[in-house]
């Protein structure tokens, strides 16, 4: 008798042949511009917690007070038990961040992305996808039936070739990017690829994960910053990354929702977002458009870091998302590793997740100038 999962072990065995294989490794104490790995402190330019509130304390407490008042679970999916009159009061204020008509809260910005795509789009229909899409945007496609092609990263033109010659085939087509590319740090063109959608009747996805709390001067996102609110488009973020919670969230227009809570699956199947984290990402909402210093904070560390280090060895980047480049997965490894001996933590990033090796830098509101400093000169030694 042959064993039917035999082949697990020889594939986990190619990844680490590759160079490939990966593991968790435990952080402890509250997030923040240092963390605690194995007992011992290091700076943190790994975090998507651009704005530093997963640790703040007016989130802990809104959280805190949530869960006493109505438990650790919501119990059930939304359109069941699991509906809290808190989710709406989170919808409402993420309508009002991005000034849209309505948004719909999902349990993680992944499912926010499988669901909204596969209620969009069928077999009849195309998905133009950007090749350097996150995960959530190319699996959403997947598992819409519609068919795929991506268009060559951040190049309009290819896009335009490749709406030129397929568009008339499909019924309903639909355009997804991301914003700010999560593993890269660069921004994609909203205004050109919005023009091209009209030009050829398409909707558009976008994925606003990394810049919503950061991006735009209320910090509504790239939408914001482009100039581009109140042309016709679909947003999607999460909750987990500037705001410091868990969850994600589509918006748009009042229709749109109302579909979607009747069509998105990851939206009707799975248990509403607890109470907690819907409570303490109503509070960084709250925060995002209260304390503005945040975000300058933000950006004035992005430009010191960018003075101080040799622009030549980092990728095109207009976010708080920097990434120093490195020839092949050995070196990014080692150069982590070099990293990690002086007390900084910034992994490198690898394939499969990217096409090429780099260190991925994020940069926090709350790193001061002294750990930047740390962080420059540390990069110059690898
Ligand atoms: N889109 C992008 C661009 C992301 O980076 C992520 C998270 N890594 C997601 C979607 C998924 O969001 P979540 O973590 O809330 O599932």
């Amino acid at each position: 008798m042959t064993d039917p999962y035999a082949w697990i072990e020889q594939s986990l065995a190619t990844i680490h042949r590759a160079g490939w294989h990966r593991s968790t490794q435990a952080i402890d104490g509250l997030p923040g511009a240092m963390i605690q790995i194995e007992g011992r402190s290091y700076l943190n330019f790994a975090s998507n917690d651009y704005l530093g509130l997963a640790g703040d304390d007016r989130l802990i407490q809104a959280a805190i007070h949530a869960t006493k008042e109505w438990g650790t679970g919501s119990t059930g999916s939304r359109l069941v038990t699991g509906h809290r009159a808190l989710h709406r009061q989170l919808e409402q204020a993420i309508a009002h961040l991005k000034q849209t008509e309505d948004a719909l809260v999902f349990s993680s910005g992944y499912l926010a992305n499988l669901g909204a795509i596969a209620a969009l789009t069928g077999k009849r229909d195309l998905i133009l996808s950007d090749q350097y899409n996150h995960s959530s945007l190319r699996n959403g496609a997947i598992v819409s039936g519609a068919t795929i092609l991506n268009f060559a990263h951040v190049d309009m033109q290819d896009l335009t070739n490749k709406l030129a010659q397929q568009r008339s085939q499909f019924q309903r087509c639909l355009i997804l990017t991301d914003t700010v590319f999560s593993m890269d740090g660069d921004i994609c063109p909203l205004p050109e690829l919005l023009d091209l959608a009209d030009e050829f009747d398409c909707m558009v996805l976008v994925d606003e994960a990394h810049a919503t709390g950061v991006m735009g001067k209320s910090g509504a996102g790239c939408v914001e910053q482009l100039g581009c609110r109140g042309r016709s488009l679909i947003q999607m973020g999460t909750l987990s990354k500037a705001l410091g919670s868990l969850g994600g969230y589509i918006t748009g227009s009042a229709t749109l929702i109302d579909f979607l809570r009747n069509r998105a699956p990851s939206w009707i199947y799975t248990t509403g977002l607890s109470p907690a984290d819907t409570a303490a990402a109503i509070v960084a909402i709250e925060l995002v458009q209260q304390e503005p210093q945040r975000r300058k904070q933000l950006w004035d560390n992005v430009a010191l870091l960018k003075k101080l280090i040799s622009q030549q060895s980092l990728l095109p980047s207009d976010s708080q998302i920097l990434c120093v480049q490195l020839p092949n997965v050995k070196t990014a490894l080692k150069a982590a590793q070099t990293l990690k001996e002086r007390g900084i933590f910034a992994p490198a990033i690898r394939p499969p997740t990217v096409p090429t090796s780099r260190i991925r830098i994020t940069l926090m509101a709350t790193h001061t100038s002294d750990q930047i400093q740390q962080l420059a000169s540390a990069l110059e030694s690898i």
